[in-house]
């Protein structure tokens, strides 16, 4: 009998988090699977998208099908996030999780590196000076700026190039999603190395009853009610089925939690939104790439959640004005936010910079964020997919995901 991959998944979740907690001992001998497993994935993903945005691309064509489509996509990120920045907010002013909290804070923080994270700069960094420069380098958004114009260029090219190129493309794309699929059968125990460490580092366990404890539920019912009602009412507005969606998108789901990664889950996101839930690769092969970079629902809760929190435990009561700032600083920061590890807890600096609050705030929510970013990761996930089906239907598109 052959268990289904999603459980094979699940099953190796569990044993992983069991294994963190009663076998820590293990972790040497076995989380080299997991850098195999993440590797292997960060290999694939750069043909890939190349592959995908482009043959996209010429697909859609015609210029004012691509303005309007990149627009919808644009428009429909902005305000799923900003509905997900709301919902937290609600939550955090409802339940003030850092009020009453004693603060140390004198506690050195190690952060990455922050770097310059102006919003002109990042604007500016979109164009590749250097396109193999911003290959090597991971960046993804100059290297899907560059990808789109050149699939738009191959659209409006003589019939000659345009086939050569696009049928180059299309190889491309399709050769790399039988690749993905080959990656994709070693999830479970690439898993199970990821999970295993990440638990077994938890040096701490949570008391749930503190005020950490507090926070770290306001940040989780808030991605659970964007995720689980918000964002199956926007389905459903459309005629798109949530429960059907959900199924097609569990393999990519479940790694986003264990990996706390979006990019390196992206191979998987474009293979289940293509073949689980059926939606067009022209509607995927730019919405997923694009929203795996710049559309975090999750990250964009979190930020808003965890500055409303740092101020709270300070004892600054948030004006108006400083809470609308934050909700805007917080979208921004979610765009700016890489889709690997802990990105976010690097951006909450730019929150809290903006509206004025000390930076050793991010020592308070250091030990739990390890854990927050799994459940923030698979809301950025489940989001961009449902972006992707939303924007398909809205183009007239047919899905298996239909009510
Ligand atoms: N880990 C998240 C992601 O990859 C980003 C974050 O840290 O919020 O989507």
């Amino acid at each position: 009998m052959r268990i289904a991959l999603h459980w094979q998944i699940l099953i190796s979740l569990i044993l992983a988090i069991l294994a963190g907690i009663f076998l820590p001992q293990l972790v040497p001998y076995v989380a080299w699977t997991g850098d195999v497993f993440i590797r292997a994935l960060k290999m694939i993903i750069l043909p890939l998208i190349l592959g995908s945005i482009i043959s996209g691309i010429i697909q859609i064509g015609s210029s004012d099908s691509l303005g309007r489509i990149g627009l919808k996509t644009l428009s429909y990120y902005f305000l799923s996030s900003l509905l997900a920045i709301v919902t937290g907010l609600i939550l955090v002013n409802l339940f003030e999780p850092g009020t009453g909290i004693s603060l140390k804070t004198n506690e050195t923080i190690n952060l990455p590196n922050v770097e310059d994270n102006s919003i002109g700069n990042l604007l500016i960094e979109i164009i590749p000076a250097n396109l193999f420069e911003s290959m090597a380098k991971g960046e993804m958004l100059p290297v899907i700026f560059f990808a789109l114009l050149f699939g738009f260029f191959i659209a409006r090219s003589a019939e000659k190039h345009k086939k050569i190129l696009g049928d180059f493309f299309d190889a491309l794309f399709h050769v790399m999603m039988k690749l993905t699929l080959f990656i994709i059968r070693f999830t479970p125990i690439g898993i199970f190395g990821i999970v295993i460490k990440v638990v077994a580092e938890q040096d701490e366990l949570i008391d749930l009853a503190g005020s950490l404890g507090k926070y770290m539920l306001v940040v989780i019912a808030g991605l659970a009610i964007h995720s689980l009602l918000s964002l199956p009412l926007v389905l459903r507005i459309f005629g798109l089925s949530a429960r059907k969606h959900l199924r097609a998108m569990r393999v990519p789901l479940l790694t986003a939690f264990s990996t706390s990664s979006s990019s390196a889950t992206l191979p998987l996101t474009m293979e289940s939104a293509e073949h689980g839930a059926g939606i067009p690769n022209k509607i995927t092969g730019f919405t997923l790439p694009l929203g795996a970079t710049i559309n975090m629902d999750g990250t964009a809760l979190y930020e808003l959640v965890a500055a409303m929190f740092i101020a709270q435990a300070y004892g600054i009561e948030m004006t108006i004005t400083q809470q609308i700032i934050a909700v805007f600083t917080a979208l921004l920061a979610s765009i700016g936010a890489a889709g690997i590890p802990m990105a976010g807890l690097v951006m909450i600096t730019i929150v809290l910079t903006a509206i004025g609050l000390p930076l050793e705030g991010v020592g308070l929510i250091l030990a739990v964020d390890r854990i927050l970013d799994m459940f923030r990761t698979a809301v950025n996930v489940w989001s961009d997919s449902c972006a992707a089906a939303v924007i398909a239907k809205s183009e007239g598109e047919t899905t298996n995901i239909a009510v």
